[in-house]
């Protein structure tokens, strides 16, 4: 059995993936293509936003926030401890500093509350300004938005939504992706919905903030690629990733009941033995890993490993604790929620063809 399997989804989507990516072979619109546009509008439909900005994967979307939120040296952005490494590599790589959060016990997605504290501890020192919080989406559960908005706005903060396993999540009705001031997803081939390469998007219902981040994605374009008024990047989705991806958004609100399902009986099975997966009231988990937290990982996961069930850990290793964040001066201690989910999180097979 697979982690993750990826083909049993092609199998079930082969024509009409196949259909997509011929059309964009006979057109010859490898760059920015109708599909990219196509994708663009349904994105921003789905999720319900005014603005969907497509490019090359998940990091990137990170770094374009920075830009447009113009983070530079001497800026402090709050993010959670406990993630994927680009959520804080944005961050040091647009030269302001990282500043982490200790998680919530029972979701673990970042604690509003030690939010506060590392805000004030930071305001109190006076070294740093305080200027954004990126929040994650981790395992496909949205983080407490109503709280940190409150936070943001008390605090005079922005708030990124880093959604790159939440696509498809919710909360009250209201999807992932459209949290904060501007938001990002991967569709990198392992998160809730993938391309067959990497690939990412934004979403934002501010104007203006759109209109920066489609310049800084295309070398700072003003007018057009040759008028350049700003130093950007160049960040653009393949037309042949946003056919696939055509393809997989029709099928992913299928695919989401699907994996939820998935996780009902996993957690009716499992709750006996294992301390399962929380989704607050009004939550939607878009289960990009089902994730148990036990004192034996090491023990059960070769105990699974013998009968032929993949796990893996998600994520063995905090921000605070990576090599290349040593110079913070973070030490073994400071965060002992997400020091201990690092040392007793493996998360089981998750997709929707289980
Ligand atoms: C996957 C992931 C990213 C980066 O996405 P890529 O498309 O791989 O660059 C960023 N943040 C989180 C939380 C992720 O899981």
């Amino acid at each position: 059995m697979q982690f993750i399997d990826l083909q049993a989804q092609y199998k079930h989507l082969q024509d009409k993936i196949d259909s997509r990516i011929r059309t964009v072979l006979e057109h010859g619109k490898y760059i920015m293509g109708p599909e990219v546009q196509e994708l663009e509008r349904q994105l921003a439909e789905y999720v319900g936003v005014k603005h969907a900005i497509t490019c090359a994967n998940g990091t990137d979307a990170l770094q374009l926030t920075m830009m447009a939120l113009d983070i530079k040296s001497g800026d402090a952005v709050f993010c959670p401890t406990f993630t994927f490494f680009a959520t804080a590599e944005v961050i040091a790589f647009a030269g302001a500093t990282p500043v982490f959060v200790d998680s919530d016990e029972a979701t673990f997605n970042i604690c509003p509350q030690d939010l506060e504290r590392q805000i004030e501890k930071v305001i109190a020192e006076g070294l740093l300004t305080p200027k954004a919080i990126i929040a994650v989406d981790l395992f496909g559960l949205p983080a407490n938005y109503p709280e940190l908005e409150r936070i943001a706005k008390k605090f005079g903060l922005k708030l990124i939504e880093d959604a790159a396993q939440g696509f498809g999540g919710e909360i009250n009705g209201q999807k992932a992706g459209s949290f904060g001031d501007i938001a990002t997803t991967s569709f990198f081939p392992a998160k809730p919905l993938g391309c067959y390469g990497d690939g990412g998007a934004l979403f934002t219902n501010d104007d203006d903030l759109a209109e920066l981040l489609r310049s800084y994605r295309v070398h700072g374009k003003g007018s057009d690629k040759y008028d350049n008024v700003r130093i950007g990047m160049n960040s653009r989705l393949d037309t042949i990733q946003a056919a696939i991806l055509l393809e997989k958004l029709a099928e992913f609100p299928t695919e989401l009941v699907k994996r939820n399902k998935a996780a009902e009986k996993y957690t009716a099975e499992l709750s006996v033995r294992f301390n399962t997966p929380h989704v607050p009231t009004g939550y939607l988990s878009s289960w990009a890993q089902y994730t148990l937290v036990d004192e034996n990982r090491d023990a059960i996961m070769a105990e699974y490993k013998a009968q032929g069930i993949p796990t893996m850990i998600y994520y063995g290793t905090c921000m605070h604790e990576q090599t290349a964040f040593k110079g913070l001066g973070y030490s073994h201690g400071d965060f002992p929620v997400a020091e201990r989910l690092a040392r007793q999180v493996f998360s089981l097979p998750m997709h929707p063809y289980l």
